[in-house]
């Protein structure tokens, strides 16, 4: 018989996209879910195993799909241009202050989407599992692009055949693949468009070296035909999608493919706008974002699988509280706060392949949760002012309400 503790919850939210439920009594034996009741002062529990969090709200830790950990989100455009040049030794160092920024923002596991120094991959290896943040790493190693686009700042060209580069990500370690298959979106022009980069015959060649090794794929797309041809390849997920079309959503719904819409990145650019130096129009960026945000209604109505991922690293996006600007920003494209909270929960656990860990809370996994004080009218604001993160049902150490900032970010 194991150690059985209770824990009354104001509500829980478990991460399904269900809607929140009020007043539970949560049981907890051996750090594992074995119940979640409504509470009732009626029941006698035994003196001193209930754990009073009826002020709070319980969910679960939080997953970012599309990070780069290499990478700080400074908007010291100085910095920025250095940071490409950093050698391992210093960027080990922003690796590791971004998962402790992560782990202070209740992220749990994060997926990185590229890394042209392999740095992401190499720290992994390197730094041993108790000298790191408590925050799951799936790393990509470096992205793939064609010769002479875009994608040199997260990745490479690696040889004049797709398959062969895909098999040397794989090789070295990759839990992931990633594909470039567009530019940018243009920030002067609206909804100009690129060219795919890669022919339906190699991305099928780069998808199945993938598949053949049970790794997924993940491919940035904006653009009709860009991303068609990624879905058409049999990708795991879309990532950035702008002027993806109605007919692409539709197909992704249809196939289960998941989606990283990216949205504070672009509304980054229109926060730090000045930073940027005349090399955008700010009503490109707001019209950019606004359909963006059609996108993402249409695809909720379709029923696509969303999965919350920020592009910290990018532009004035930093790791940790980008997550939570995400979640905003998909509220008001229209989910509900228990969908916004799915998508960086349990589907973001599932595109990462580390839902038996993460996830829904649910009898049967891991009694990891976040505490967050207040009301559901508060989120998810009130994910950045944790009041604990409890893992196997035990408040994490490590985690302190009022850390030590660091400002050399
Ligand atoms: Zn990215």
């Amino acid at each position: 018989m194991g150690e059985t503790r209770y824990f009354r919850a104001g509500w829980v939210i478990d991460g399904t996209g269900a809607a929140p439920r009020r007043d539970v009594l949560i049981t907890v034996t051996d750090g594992v879910f074995a119940g979640f009741a409504d509470f009732s002062e009626e029941d006698r529990l035994p003196e001193g195993l209930l754990t009073d969090l009826s002020y709070a709200m319980i969910l679960p830790l939080l997953v970012d799909s599309h990070t780069h950990l290499g990478m700080s989100g400074t908007i010291d455009r100085a910095a920025r241009e250095q940071q490409l040049g950093n050698d391992y030794q210093a960027r080990k160092k922003i690796v590791g202050a971004n998962l402790r920024n992560y782990f202070g923002h209740g992220v749990g596991a994060v997926r990185d989407a590229g890394d042209r120094q392999n740095a992401v991959l190499r720290y992994c290896r390197e730094v041993a599992q108790d000298q790191r943040p408590p925050v799951i790493v799936k790393a990509v190693g470096r992205a793939i692009h064609a010769p002479d686009r875009y994608g040199a700042l997260i990745g490479a060209s690696l040889s004049d055949d797709p398959r062969k580069s895909a098999e040397t990500e794989l090789d070295g370690g990759a839990d992931c693949l990633k594909i470039v298959n567009s530019g940018l979106n243009s920030l002067r022009e609206y909804g100009k468009t690129t060219a795919p980069q890669f022919s339906p015959e190699q991305l099928k060649a780069m998808v199945n070296a993938a598949k053949s090794r049970g790794a997924p794929v993940m491919v940035h797309a904006n653009g009709e035909e860009p991303v068609r041809r990624a879905i058409e390849a049999g990708c795991s997920s879309i990532e950035h999608g702008f002027f993806m079309g109605r007919d692409n959503i539709e197909l992704m719904a249809e196939r289960g493919i998941y989606w990283v819409p990216t949205l504070f990145t672009m509304h980054a650019m229109r926060v730090y706008f000045e930073g940027l130096g005349g090399q955008a129009d700010r009503s490109v960026i707001e019209r950019t974002l606004d359909s963006q945000f059609t996108q993402v209604a249409h695809a909720r109505r379709c029923g696509v699988r969303i999965a919350c991922g920020s592009d910290a690293g990018g532009y004035g996006v930093l790791h940790g509280e980008a997550v939570v600007e995400e979640l905003k920003l998909l509220k008001m494209a229209g989910l509900k706060i228990s969908e916004a909270i799915c998508s960086a929960t349990e589907h973001g656990a599932r595109l990462l392949g580390v839902d038996h860990e993460l996830g829904c809370l649910a009898v049967g996994k891991p009694a990891h949760f976040l505490v967050a004080r207040g009301t559901i009218g508060q989120l998810p604001r009130k994910i950045r002012f944790l009041d604990a993160i409890y893992h196997n049902g035990a408040p994490s150490p490590l985690y302190r309400k009022e850390p030590e900032y660091d400002f050399s970010a």
